[in-house]
């Protein structure tokens, strides 16, 4: 009885029923085979079977067409084939004499069905899940799974792998290439920033030599010599030294690219380009004193707007603060050095205008407001060099000079003082100026090389991680492509019958794979166990066979030896006898007969027994059969009678063999029950002489026998 097994079900339920009913008609059959039941019963089995396979097929047939099966023709004729082979079966059942082996039977049927589901029906799943036919399954793909399989469909496992580690990568780099690209950004401003700088520079020289300028104009328009004429000539070639320089700064790609400093660099193209209007009017004294600082002053003004608006432009807090510190001491020069004009003015011609003196207290009101926007922005050291400066000799100086002036207390003024105390200071301003730009430049410096060594520290930050990742991520997929090829070869070994690969993961820690592995080990071993144990059992079946037919050969020898003697019975002798007695016509070759009976034998029994009689019977076969050779045969042929045939044996050769037993016989003796028994034998011989039956021979041996014993016993005769 062979029972159904889960693992040949397909999962569509049509099928597998009928499957399990092909398998209980085999069972039935093999069964009712086996128990010899009536052949019309068994008939009508091998009939069901044949009808219903025929359904089956049928069945089968048209789900595999529905679905689109590309192998249908292949399915059909492996049907085929097995519906010729149940009528062939039955046939073969029916006309056998010998009761059919059951087991034969429903072997071959129960090989056919699960040959038919494992190697055509199972293959055919994964269509029949695609076709919709597998109702379980399709259940339970629900809308995640439908969306995992769609989206990981595209790409292989390693893929996936790479994949899922290479996002957050790819996500990382792009967040370095902001930063980096901020960076850059950031250098680049630092780029500008460092080119203005240089020209605030350029400015400062500029704006300095213009203030001196516009000082010795004022001072030249009010003297009634010509006492600063040479002076301010020099000063308008230093002036006009400085603009050109200024223009040749300009002119660079860098400055040309900052745009919003455009309009004040046009502005003061147009304010030198009226220069040397202003300083004819000058000479020819056609302008008077206040027109001409206003003038000067104006375009000093001008000039001294790009600073602040640098300072807008810089992202760096900083930067943008020194440069805003800058301007402003910027401002307070400038806002000094007309000052002093005004305080030359008002000094020299005692009592000024209201004009002048609103001017005059208006300056100093801004350099107030200049100190206060400095006291923002400078930073502590600069805060302290500015109240040195504050509160240093000349600047105390200036202040009384101031003081008197707002009062209208000219009596201890003098313009000369004034004007050198004011020179002085404003010089002392001028320096430190020079110090703030220069603080800005180190600055600047300090920012363009942090910038340059963030961008380098990012570059290698993000390339040494892209390098590490690449390599890990390459050495994880080698080593987990080389792990799932390893095992798909060793279970594709397991398939084809090879169980000699042992392995072990790779891995220490126990992973996903390490269970593959595991389960590959544990699959090898069952299998390698199964392997055995069939092999024993097959071992086990065929010795089990073997000792059957040694059995058998047992009992067949039994059937033709006599049991007493050993020797063989008559029935075989003749059987015997008679093929070699053909064989030996045929070939012509010699056969040798003697016949030979124990003498008194009758007295022996009657003497010491019947159970000794039987001793010397077994004694007297043990002889002869010991002196026969392999070829002879020794035969009881009647209670105390044998015959010898010997093959290939001349009548000479045989009287040689009879005389030696005779003689072995006579001279041995055998103890039975403590008394020594002896006896002899009488020998007649007879040979093939063209003799169509054993028996003829016989007779003539038995007459031989018969003289043998009248001449007295113990003696060979040989029949002539
Ligand atoms: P002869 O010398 O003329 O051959 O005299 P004999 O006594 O041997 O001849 P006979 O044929 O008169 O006697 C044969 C006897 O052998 C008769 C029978 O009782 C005995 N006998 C036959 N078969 C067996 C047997 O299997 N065992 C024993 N113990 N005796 C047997
Ligand atoms: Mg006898
Ligand atoms: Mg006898």
């Amino acid at each position: 009885m062979i029972e159904w097994n889960e693992g040949l079900s397909l999962g569509i339920k049509a099928l597998d029923d009928d499957h399990k009913k092909l398998l209980d008609i085999i069972n039935e059959l093999s069964h009712a085979i086996s128990n010899d039941e009536a052949k019309k019963f068994i008939e009508s089995i091998f009939d069901e079977l044949q009808n219903y396979a025929t359904d089956h097929f049928h069945r089968e047939e048209e789900l595999l067409k529905k679905c689109g099966c590309k192998k249908l023709d292949e399915h059909i004729k492996q049907h085929l084939i097995f519906s010729k082979k149940i009528p062939d079966l039955k046939a073969k059942f029916l006309l056998s004499k010998e009761p059919y082996n059951a087991e034969e039977i429903s072997f071959f049927l129960t090989d056919w069905l699960f040959n038919h589901i494992i190697e055509e029906d199972i293959p055919a799943i994964t269509m029949f899940e695609k076709c919709g036919l597998t109702k379980e399954k399709k259940e339970k793909s629900n809308f995640l799974t439908k969306i995992i399989t769609k989206t990981t469909n595209k790409f292989s496992f390693t893929r996936r792998i790479l994949l899922s580690a290479l996002t957050p990568l790819i996500g990382m780099l792009l967040f370095g290439t902001i930063i980096l690209l901020n960076n850059y950004n950031k250098y680049e401003d630092m780029r500008k920033t460092s080119a203005i700088t240089n020209i605030i520079s350029n400015i400062d020289e500029l704006v300095h030599t213009i203030q001196i300028e516009r000082g010795l104009s004022s001072g030249f328009l009010t003297s009634a010599q010509d006492k600063f004429k040479d002076t301010l000539n020099v000063q308008r070639t230093i002036v006009d030294m400085a603009t050109n320089e200024f223009l040749e700064k300009i002119k660079t790609t860098e400055i040309k690219n900052i745009y919003e400093i455009q309009p004040y660099i046009n502005t003061f193209k147009t304010d030198i380009s009226s220069i040397n209007k202003l300083r004819k009017d000058i000479d020819g004294k056609v302008i008077s004193q206040a027109r001409t600082i206003d003038k000067y002053t104006s375009m000093i003004g001008n000039i001294l707007s790009i600073t602040p608006k640098v300072a807008f432009l810089n992202l760096d807090r900083e930067v943008s603060s020194s440069i805003a510190t800058l301007s402003s001491i910027q401002h307070l020069k400038e806002s000094l050095g007309q000052e002093r004009a005004f305080g030359t003015m008002i000094i020299e011609q005692k009592d000024a205008t209201l004009k002048e003196y609103i001017t005059f207290t208006r300056l100093i009101g801004t350099q107030k407001a200049f100190l206060s926007t400095f006291a923002h922005t400078a930073s502590g050291s600069q805060k302290h060099t500015n109240k040195m400066l504050r509160d240093s000799n000349i600047a105390k100086q200036v202040r009384l000079y101031e003081d008197s002036i707002e009062i209208h207390d000219f009596k201890n003024l003098d313009t000369e003082i004034w004007f050198k105390s004011m020179t002085t200071y404003i010089n002392k301003i001028k320096l430190f100026e020079d110090e703030l730009l220069s603080d800005i430049n180190i600055l600047i410096e300090k920012r363009i090389n942090d910038t340059i060594r963030n961008l380098l520290l990012w570059l290698s930050f993000t390339t040494a991680i892209l390098v590490i990742t690449l390599s890990i991520l390459y050495t994880f997929k080698k080593s987990t492509k080389f792990q799932i090829y390893q095992l798909t070869n060793a279970m594709k070994d397991l398939a084809t019958g090879g169980r000699s690969l042992r392995l072990s993961p790779i891995h220490v820690k126990r992973d996903e794979l390490a269970y593959m592995y595991d389960a590959y080990e544990t699959t090898r071993q069952k299998l390698l166990k199964g392997d055995i144990y069939t092999q024993l059992y097959l071992n086990k079946k065929e010795m089990e066979i073997q000792s059957h037919q040694r059995e058998n050969v047992k009992l067949e020898v039994m059937a033709f030896i006599d049991p007493l003697t050993g020797a063989v019975n008559r029935r075989k002798f003749e059987e015997l006898s008679m093929q070699e007695l053909e064989r030996s016509n045929r070939y012509n070759s010699d056969l040798s007969f003697l016949m030979l009976d124990i003498d008194h034998f009758k007295s022996i029994n009657d003497t010491y027994g019947h159970a000794a009689g039987d001793e010397i019977l077994k004694h007297f076969a043990s002889i002869c059969l010991d002196m026969a050779r392999s070829l002879d045969i020794v035969a009881r042929v009647g209670g105390e009678e044998f015959v010898v045939m010997l093959p290939e044996t001349t009548i000479d050769g045989a009287y040689i063999f009879a005389e030696r037993f005779r003689k072995e016989i006579y001279t041995s003796e055998v103890t039975v029950d403590e008394q020594i028994i002896k006896y002899s034998v009488s020998i007649g011989i007879a040979i093939l002489d063209n003799d169509k039956d054993v028996k003829d021979i016989l007779q003539r041996a038995d007459k031989a026998l018969y003289k043998a014993k009248e001449s007295g016993r113990n003696c060979t005769i040989v029949y002539k």
